[in-house]
């Protein structure tokens, strides 16, 4: 019988680290998964664990969805690339622009970091001018100029500035602390060269970390003041915190916005959008150039529009995921040394006594602590990101029973 011991071993003459992305590497082998359905995955030895997960954040419905299964088998009937567009595109943009006041017009691309790395040249091109801001641990992709402090899979690797990224490069991108406004107007008042400042709303791959009241409005208004593109990375919080992303939810219009994750239904995307004047800059309409083989793919545009309808249809799950994360709360002893951080189905808990309000005191949590607890877990049949830098997921298909077992595993 196959086991994950043996498949990791092959796995490493292979793949660089056995993995095709670094947190999956998880020590001293990780586990192979069969099947997943709804809440759960089944690994290859037959082990059944409660995902909270779920894919990095995409599935938001839980795995195997049958509505949206239903979609992408029907797409698979007619086809899955055609090279020219299809009214599917149309359909998808639609509900994305409609689901965001700020997005008037948007480009499909294929993953979260072509998103941002193409929003990044978008605001460069519009405003003509060259460098960036980002919050110290925000991660926004794997590619050179936001791999500096970056949280995710970096983080935990404790590789925040890549091998083989230019220096000369790499000082086109500035840095800033989250929650911490009065540093990004003192930046950007002794730079006038910033295009952007791009920021997840919620920090969601060292947290979740929750911005402070009015932090965001902060940031809207001081970046409009130095005329600097405000970039929302929502791939992680769209359609996670609710209809309209942080966006809608903080009420903050944000100059340009990017999404994947929940927005493909599970399958790859990332998307960019934003006011018409600055996306009429994109190729073919204007000068800033994209392009890809797999954009706006039918597959994922069928799985997307069957979730962007199922959510529109089920509002009812946003507020049930904040009761779920409450139930988990509330399971933790009061004398636990940690911290329990929540936003709808974003939780996380900290191994630190207080929330941390950025990358400085994230970096605080007690890591070793972190990862006993994440074991032990892991043997009582709950599977979470391994790192501590990574935000757990709540689905709608996890139910009561899961959350009986969740419940009893935080209160350890
Ligand atoms: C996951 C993530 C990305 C990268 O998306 P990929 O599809 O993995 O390339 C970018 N930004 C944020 C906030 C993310 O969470």
């Amino acid at each position: 019988m196959v086991n994950s011991k043996e498949l990791f071993a092959e796995a490493q003459t292979l793949l660089p680290g056995g993995v095709s992305s670094p947190v999956r590497a998880i020590k001293p082998y990780p586990f192979y998964v069969k099947s997943a359905k709804g809440a759960f995955i089944t690994t290859v030895e037959g082990t059944q664990l409660i995902d909270c997960c779920l894919g990095y954040g995409p599935l938001i419905l839980g795995h195997a969805h049958p509505v949206i299964k239903a979609a992408i088998t029907s797409q698979l009937e007619n086809g899955w690339l055609f090279g020219t567009p299809t009214e599917l595109e149309i359909d998808l943009a639609k509900r994305v622009t409609a689901d965001h006041p700020s997005i008037d017009m948007l480009r499909f691309v294929s993953t979260g970091a072509e998103a941002t790395m193409a929003a990044i040249r978008l605001a460069r091109g519009f405003t003509g001018k060259s460098d960036i801001v980002k919050v110290e641990g925000g991660f926004h992709g794997a590619h050179d100029a936001v791999l500096i402090a970056a949280g995710s899979g970096a983080t935990t690797h404790g590789t925040p500035d890549s091998a083989g990224v230019l220096p000369d490069f790499a000082a086109h991108t500035r840095q800033v602390a989250f929650n911490d406004p009065e540093g990004l107007e003192e930046l950007l008042s002794k730079n006038d060269n910033i295009a952007a400042f791009i920021i997840e709303p919620v920090m969601g791959n060292i947290g979740p970390i929750l911005p402070d009241d009015g932090y965001l409005a902060a940031v809207r208004e001081i970046t409009a003041a130095h005329d600097v593109l405000l970039i929302f990375d929502e791939v992680i919080t769209g359609y996670r915190l609710g209809i309209g992303g942080a966006q809608v939810k903080y009420g903050i219009k944000p100059d340009l916005t990017t999404l994947g994750k929940i927005t493909g239904g599970g399958l790859p995307i990332g998307l960019f959008g934003g006011r018409r004047e600055i996306m009429e800059m994109i190729s073919p309409a204007g000068p800033v150039y994209n392009a890809g083989t797999f954009n706006g793919n039918p597959l994922t545009m069928a799985a997307g529009i069957a979730m962007n309808k199922y959510l529109h249809q089920h509002p009812e799950i946003y507020p049930k995921f904040d009761e779920r994360t409450r139930i988990i709360e509330e399971s933790i002893p009061s004398s636990s040394p940690g911290t329990f951080v929540r936003l709808g189905s974003m939780f996380k808990y900290f191994c630190r006594p207080e929330a941390p309000r950025n990358y400085t005191e994230a970096k605080e949590c007690d890591t070793v602590l972190y990862r006993k607890l994440w074991e032990k877990a892991l043997s009582g049949g709950l599977f979470m990101p391994p790192s501590q830098f990574e935000t757990n997921f709540l689905s709608s298909a996890h139910g009561d029973g899961e959350m009986v077992k969740l419940s009893e595993v935080y209160a350890q």
